[in-house]
C-alpha cells in the first residue's frame, strides 16, 4: 500500500486504524473461547476494517468489549510462553520471566520527544523511545535503552495519554513508537491505546524481525511502518545484527506489511556493506515493492561497539555515498528519499 492510508489519516479524511479497532465491538465472552477460535475471531474482524470502504463509525457501545480487547487477550496468551519475534524464547513474561529482548511484561519509555528530522510527511513526529530489542546491532544508537531496560518512565495510560496530548497540542502529527524495538513492547502499548482519546496515526519504527503472529496483531493498530531493511544476507545479519534467518523474515514481513497499511522502507547504509548488503536490499525492494517509498540512510556513524569492527568504525566515504546513490538510481524504484 502506497502512502495513501497514512495521509488520509493525517489529514482528518480517515480514522486511525488503532481507533476503529477500539470502536469494534466483539461479543462480551471473547475472553473465554479457546485460543484458535480468538484468533479466527480476530482474524475475520481485522479484515473487516480494511473491507469497510471509509471505516469511520464505530460500532461499540460504551463500556462493550472491543477488537483492540481482543488484540489484548492474544497478545497476553503469547506472552504466556511468547513467541512475538523469531527468537522464540518462550519465557512467561507475565510471570517475570525475561526474554532475550531483555523485557518482561512491563515496557519503558527511555527517550521521549517532538522530531522534526525524519521523513518530510510524518514530521512534526512524537517518538517514543521504547526499551528493548531483540536485535543487537553493533553500531546501534540507542545501545543506552537496550542495556537499561527500565530507563526512563514506565509506559502506563495515563502517562501515554498525558505525553501524546502534550506532544499533539505542540504539533505532533502522530504518535511514532520507535526502540529499541516497539513490536517486543506490543502489550505494554496496545493497553496504554485504551486509555488515549485522540485519533491520531500510530507510526511503527520498527526492524520487522517478527513472527506472523505479532505482524497479524499489528494489523488494524499500525497506520505507517517505517521498517528497517538492514542486511541483504544471513550472514552479515549474524554477524553485525546478532540473529539468524533473518533476510527471509524481513522480505516476508515487508510484503505482509504493504498488504495491511501505509509503509516506508529504510537502508541505514554500512561502511564496507554496498555489495553485500545495500544492493541486494534495493534490487529486492526494486523487484517485489517498487512503488513503496525508499529511504536511502547515508548518515551511518559509528556507535556503541562499532569501534571493535574495522568495517564499522568509521563513517561512510564519499565513494561509498555516490556509489550507493548511484545503485539505487539504477534500480529504477519510483519514491526515493535520501538523508545525508
Ligand atoms: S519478543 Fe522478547 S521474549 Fe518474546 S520471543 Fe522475542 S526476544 Fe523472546
Amino acid at each position: 500500500m502506497s502512502l495513501a492510508h497514512y495521509l488520509a489519516v493525517v489529514k482528518g479524511k480517515r480514522l486511525p486504524l488503532w481507533w476503529r479497532s477500539k470502536f469494534l465491538a466483539v461479543p462480551d465472552n471473547f475472553s473465554s473461547l479457546p485460543t484458535e477460535q480468538l484468533w479466527q475471531l480476530h482474524d475475520e474482524l481485522t479484515k473487516s476494517l480494511r473491507t469497510k470502504k471509509r471505516g469511520n463509525e464505530p460500532t461499540q457501545q460504551a463500556g462493550k468489549s472491543s477488537l483492540l480487547d481482543l488484540k489484548i487477550e492474544l497478545t497476553r496468551r503469547i506472552y504466556r510462553s511468547c513467541t512475538l519475534c523469531p527468537l522464540v524464547c518462550r519465557t512467561d513474561r507475565l510471570n517475570g520471566e525475561m526474554g532475550r529482548c531483555g523485557l518482561k511484561a512491563d515496557a519503558h519509555v527511555f527517550r521521549d520527544g517532538l522530531l522534526v528530522s525524519e521523513e518530510p510527511f510524518i514530521v512534526p513526529t512524537h517518538e517514543l523511545f521504547l526499551a528493548g530489542c531483540n536485535m543487537r546491532c553493533k553500531f546501534c544508537q540507542a545501545w543506552e535503552g537496550i542495556v537499561r531496560t527500565k530507563l526512563g518512565f514506565k509506559l502506563t495510560g495515563s502517562k501515554f495519554a498525558s505525553a501524546v496530548e502534550l506532544k499533539a497540542k505542540q504539533g505532533a502529527l502522530n504518535i511514532h513508537f520507535v526502540g529499541g524495538e516497539p513490536t517486543v513492547n506490543l502489550l505494554a502499548v496496545l493497553v496504554s491505546l485504551k486509555s488515549l482519546d485522540l485519533p491520531l496515526p500510530i507510526v511503527w519504527n520498527t526492524n520487522l524481525f517478527a513472527t506472523d503472529e505479532a505482524m497479524k496483531l499489528l494489523d488494524g493498530v499500525v497506520d505507517l511502518f517505517v521498517a528497517d531493511f538492514k542486511f541483504g544476507n544471513d550472514e552479515c545479519a549474524q554477524a553485525v545484527g546478532g540473529v539468524e534467518s533473518y533476510v527471509a523474515t524481513v522480505q516476508n514481513n515487508l510484503l505482509k506489511a504493504s498488504q495491511i497499511t501505509s509503509l516506508v522502507i529504510r537502508h541505514l547504509v554500512m561502511p564496507g556493506h554496498i555489495e553485500c548488503c545495500l544492493e541486494p536490499v534495493v534490487s529486492w525492494v526494486a523487484q517485489n515493492l517498487p512503488k513503496v517509498t525508499f529511504h536511502l540512510m547515508l548518515n551511518y556513524v559509528p556507535d556503541w561497539k562499532a569501534w571493535r569492527d574495522k568495517a564499522l568504525s568509521r563513517r561512510l566515504s564519499q565513494s561509498e555515498k555516490q556509489t550507493a546513490k548511484a545503485i539505487v538510481k539504477s534500480k529504477g524504484l519510483k519514491r526515493v528519499l535520501i538523508s545525508e
